[in-house]
């Protein structure tokens, strides 16, 4: 069980490296930040006045979900592929940070989450005194596609269970299912797994740009039978794992650690995000809650407004 409280991070820690999709080298400052601060980037290279160069890990900022998550604020500042730091973040139980970025795309790193988490764990987490907003799901959510889907059902933990289906090739059909998603099991079944694409879309994806900075540094290539990276697989279902990583990261961007059973189809960042705005499309279909620590873990109805969210 998570706590009841929100955290922050001891003290500023440094991530540096290539960007998947422009290409470009960016480097990013993770910094402490008081209570009800919220996830918050900061374009660093802008001229901008400071005040304009926030951009909120919200989705109401989510501009686009080609491929991964961008944000954008009201003055066209942006920040790409946010999702594998915003994974770890919302595992872990960070509340409270704001992140310096140089450029307009998050670094890919190893291509998971694993470099952030060994960032944070490194620095240490710090313990705040206003309670931790948990954001409650009352009533089912359920966003299709084709055959994909999401569903958020209620439930008192996060919990994920998500299947992917590419019939045909070296991953066809994968589960994962994890009933507790906390600290510990996103680090041991989660946070290492990289995204993946095919040997026959590289080169599509190169010719058009989407991944000028793709290589098997950095993500998992599929060929015919098997994969191309000499170091083999995390997992025999490392894909799967890496979309679950990736949904967890995505549903941060309500602003709020989820409280919710998650079951998924094919899904990826749209349908998520999809999701997540058909939560916040009625007041009925959730609340933010606040948990007692001393009483068992017994929820309360929140002192939390609503508003707080920032919609
Ligand atoms: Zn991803």
């Amino acid at each position: 069980m998570k706590s009841s409280y929100q955290h922050t991070i001891k003290k500023t820690c440094v991530l540096e490296g290539t960007s998947l999709h422009s290409g470009i080298y960016s480097k990013v400052k993770l910094h402490p930040a008081p209570a009800n601060t919220g996830i918050k980037f900061k374009r660093i290279d802008s001229d901008l006045p400071l005040n304009q160069r926030i951009i909120d890990a919200l989705i109401c900022n989510v501009k686009s979900s080609q491929l991964c998550t961008s944000i954008e604020n009201e003055f066209g500042l942006r920040v790409s592929t946010i999702e594998h730091l915003m994974a770890a973040l919302h595992a872990i139980g960070i509340d409270n940070l704001l992140i310096d970025i140089d450029n307009d795309e998050m670094p890919i790193l190893d291509g998971s989450s694993l470099q952030y988490c060994l960032a944070l764990e490194k620095v240490g987490l710090k313990k705040l005194k206003a309670k931790r907003k948990f954001l409650n799901i009352l009533k089912p959510i359920i966003v299709k596609r084709d055959d994909a889907f999401i569903k958020i059902l209620p439930n008192n933990q996060l919990s994920i269970d998500y299947t992917i289906n590419y019939p045909g090739t070296a991953v066809g059909n994968q589960n994962i299912a994890i009933e507790s998603l906390n600290e510990h099991s996103f680090k041991n079944l989660l946070s290492d797994c990289r995204t993946f694409t095919f040997e026959t879309e590289l080169e599509k994806l190169k010719t058009n740009g989407i991944i000028k900075g793709g290589s098997l540094d950095n993500a998992v290539v599929f060929g015919e039978n098997e994969p191309l990276n000499s170091d083999g697989l995390k997992f025999y279902n490392e894909p799967v794992r890496h979309k679950a990583l990736d949904a967890i990261g995505d549903l941060y961007l309500t602003g709020s650690h989820v409280l919710a059973h998650i079951e998924a189809y094919c899904a990826g960042h749209s349908l998520t995000h999809l999701a997540i705005r058909e939560i916040f499309s009625d007041d009925n279909n959730w609340n933010l809650i606040t948990i007692d620590e001393q009483s068992d873990y017994k929820m309360l109805p929140g002192e939390l407004s609503v508003n707080s969210i920032n919609l």
